[in-house]
């Protein structure tokens, strides 16, 4: 029998999730460079010990760049 790991659960949506499904805090800054995902407010709130999982990145960087196009929209 496998034991367990303990269960992890996104820190944005809540679910619970795989190990191959999420990012810890130091993937996601790590992998993405970029400024601007980095700086968006759930983002800059993960703790070292948080973990996201693929969607929720995923939405939160659609929400970046449509942030980002709707300010280049007024320039
Ligand atoms: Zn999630």
């Amino acid at each position: 029998m496998i034991k367990s790991i303990n269960p992890m659960n996104c820190f944005v949506c809540g679910k619970e999730k795989q190990d191959f499904e999420v990012w810890s805090n130091k993937l996601v800054i790590g992998i993405t460079y970029d400024s601007d995902f980095q700086n968006n407010d759930i983002i800059s709130n993960m703790s070292d010990k948080d973990i996201i999982c693929h969607q929720c990145i995923i939405v939160i960087q659609k929400k970046v760049k449509d942030d980002l196009d709707s300010k280049n929209n007024f320039l």
